[in-house]
């Protein structure tokens, strides 16, 4: 048995309401996902994180590296990639193809084998996460927070125990929406800030030291991604848990934020920093530090169970009797592809999501909801 074929998809959701932060305006949701099939039929699917058709063109690139090759072997593949793209892609882009990849491989190499991810990767350590709920984008130029009240009392209504929000509008409108939403929750749900590298080291430092009696449970991306430096002397001057790492690539990149004391938590896209195969030697390098990890999740559910499996996997450190939920990103901005592509779908039951037992992922992909999001449609009909 072979892999035999390896097919990209791309897919667009068009939004019936485009939001925005700190960053650019969102109008569709448009993600590329992959297929890889054995020469005896069985298959697995992945996705990557970043812009889908440049994605793809990455996927095409490395496609001969991989076809013909053992799937069981999904390291010496992942290995075989990197060293033949090294001299033109050591960060970005080309490591999501090869994400997207290294996913798809261990889906179903699971699905081979009957075993779920997290089995593969040496096991669940517990057997449910907590979700927290990503959301409170703006929605309005001119009044941006406008619908965040009646929004975040749904995530409560969900059941969710942790949400996060948008910052990076300037201090004095994200002060008074913190305020706001703090109110609202109340004291019981812990809350997240994530300015999306909005800003200056000196107008962090002010934002975070407005924000210190909020019970803030951690700052994500306060400055921009280069600057390792900075975040540790942010760090230095805010009892915020400052966070981190969704624009970051591979083991290499991830020691410089661990060796620079960057960030109190660790946010690794599984789907763009190099797949599972890399995430595992992240996770192995953080633990060297004592720096806790919750991976960044944004896509479909694909990505959300690679995140699943993974958090499953994680060791606790410091381990202890009472040990603390782990937490896992849970979009909830508007996106049919999260929603509708994959089944069974994502429960939240009393708060928490169980991790799947099934084979490889734990999901399969509803084909006619692909075809309905796939473009361009007369190249997906043909495909499939
Ligand atoms: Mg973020």
């Amino acid at each position: 048995m072979v892999i035999e074929k390896i097919e990209s998809f791309i897919l667009k959701d068009k939004l019936s309401k485009s939001f925005f932060f700190s960053q650019w305006e969102y109008s569709e949701r448009c993600i590329c996902i992959v297929k890889i099939t054995t020469s005896d039929g069985q298959y697995g699917w992945g996705e990557g994180y970043g812009p889908a058709n440049v994605l793809e063109a990455g996927i095409n690139l490395l496609k001969p590296m991989v076809i013909g090759k053992n799937p069981l072997e999904n390291e010496v593949i992942w290995s075989d990639m990197y060293r033949k793209t090294l001299d033109f892609a050591r960060r970005g882009i080309l490591v999501a193809s090869m994400s997207a990849i290294d996913v798809a491989l261990w889906d179903l190499k699971g699905k081979i084998l009957g075993l779920p991810v997290s089995v593969l990767l040496g096991g669940a350590q517990r057997s449910q996460v907590r979700p927290y709920a990503t959301g409170l984008y703006f929605s309005d130029y001119n009044n941006p927070s406008k619908d965040f009240d009646k929004e975040v009392r749904q995530y409560i209504r969900k059941g969710f125990k942790a949400i996060k929000m948008k910052v990076g509008l300037g201090i004095k409108e994200d002060y008074k929406n913190v305020k706001r939403m703090r109110e609202v929750i109340g004291e019981d749900i812990e809350l997240m800030i994530d300015s999306n590298h909005a800003y200056t080291l000196r107008e962090a430092v002010t934002l975070a030291k407005k924000l210190e009696p909020f019970d803030i449970s951690w700052f994500e991306e306060p400055l921009s991604p280069e600057y390792y430096s900075q975040y540790n002397e942010l760090r230095s001057k805010t009892t915020i848990p400052i966070a981190g790492g969704e624009c970051e690539y591979l083991r290499f990149g991830f020691h410089q934020l661990l060796r620079n004391k960057s960030v109190d938590i660790l946010q690794p896209d599984i789907c763009a920093s190099g797949g599972l195969t890399e995430a595992k030697k992240i996770a192995a390098l953080a633990s060297t530090y004592g720096i806790e990890i919750i991976p960044h999740t944004w896509g479909t559910a694909i990505g959300i169970h690679v995140a699943l499996h993974f958090i499953a996997n994680l060791e606790s450190i410091p381990g202890r009797m009472m040990s603390p939920d782990f937490l896992m990103e849970f979009d909830q901005t508007e996106n049919g592809l999260r929603e509708r592509l994959t089944y069974p779908k994502i429960e939240m039951v009393d708060g928490m999501i169980d991790i799947p037992k099934r084979p490889g992922l734990g999901i399969d992909i509803d084909e006619a909801v692909l075809r309905e999001y796939a473009i361009p449609k007369d190249r997906i009909e043909s495909i499939l």
